[in-house]
């Protein structure tokens, strides 16, 4: 599906708008467009989606979904600077572009968009978290995205997708993996952003699963993990003494050894533990 765009490469692009990477804003940018229409591919057919990418800054990405086949993107940029560069993609692209200034922290973009909407994004990493936190957290289930494509620092990424009894494993990953598929699926050394971060960084993919894979009520479950985790290095009986009196019976009813501490505590287990604290109906 991969066509070369006639807009200008974009060092030239940078260079012309005085686009100079901005520390504030957690600017790294991606200059090579074969790179970005690979992280465009991993998000899978965009044919037929509408995407929603948070910080397209000079729009390299912007560049690499359109040319994927992206039925519509919507973008949403904090930095004006970069307006009139993402004007000249949407002229290039009629009717396939629509760019939001705002916070992606504030603006609720629902409003503009079509289903299947997959979600694509290389942020500054401590917006990214608190997205992907929200976006793993709604009220109802499936949510409105198919897809969560986003890069994060190398080490974000592998709490992402951590497994039980590694150091990495601990809210993040439940959040992740209760109700979604997440996998690593392309790591980037510093060098390949201008300028280089001090780390590495990794694009992680979430697919939406239509149910959870085991049931539970998400506020318990949520509850639980954070308590569970805020302390990891306790035995659970210790750490979860707060979220009820009868922890240990609920525990065990889950099959939990009261002893255990977090870390070695399965997805599943957890799910068993908040259906034991509040039945699922
Ligand atoms: N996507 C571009 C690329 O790959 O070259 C830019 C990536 S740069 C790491 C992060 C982008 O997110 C910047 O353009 C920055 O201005 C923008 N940004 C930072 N905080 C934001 C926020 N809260 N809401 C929307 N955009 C934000």
């Amino acid at each position: 599906m991969s066509q070369i765009d006639t807009l200008p490469p974009l060092r030239e692009v940078i260079a012309t708008h005085q686009l100079s990477a901005r520390k504030s804003l957690g600017q790294n940018f991606l200059l090579d467009l074969n790179l970005t229409a690979k992280i465009a591919r991993q998000a899978g057919d965009l044919t037929g989606c509408d995407v929603l990418e948070i910080g397209p800054g000079p729009g390299g990405l912007t560049r690499g979904l359109l040319a994927e086949g992206a039925r519509r993107v919507l973008a949403v940029e904090k930095d004006s600077r970069c307006l009139p560069v993402l004007e000249k993609i949407a002229d290039a692209y009629p009717d396939r572009l629509q760019v939001i200034n705002g916070d992606a922290l504030e603006i609720d973009p629902l409003q503009y968009l079509t289903p299947p909407v997959r979600v694509v994004a290389n942020l500054p990493y401590n917006v990214g978290t608190e997205l992907l936190v929200r976006w793993l957290t709604p009220k109802d289930w499936p949510p409105f995205w198919q897809s969560l494509t986003l890069m994060f620092q190398r080490e974000v990424a592998e709490r992402i997708v951590a497994q039980p009894g590694s150091k990495a494993y601990g809210r993040l990953a439940i959040l992740a993996q209760w109700r979604a598929k997440a996998q690593i699926v392309l790591s980037l050394p510093p060098g390949a952003f201008t300028p280089p971060p001090k780390v590495s960084s990794a694009v992680v993919h979430l697919e939406a699963l239509p149910e959870p894979r085991y049931p539970a009520d998400a506020a318990t479950l949520s509850r639980v993990v954070a308590a569970a985790f805020n302390q990891r290095r306790k035995m659970l009986r210790a750490s979860l003494k707060g979220v009820s009196p009868d922890i240990e019976a609920h525990l065990e009813a889950a099959g939990i050894p009261p002893t255990e501490r977090a870390e070695q505590v399965s997805l599943e287990a957890f799910c068993a533990l908040a259906r034991s604290l509040k039945p699922v109906a």
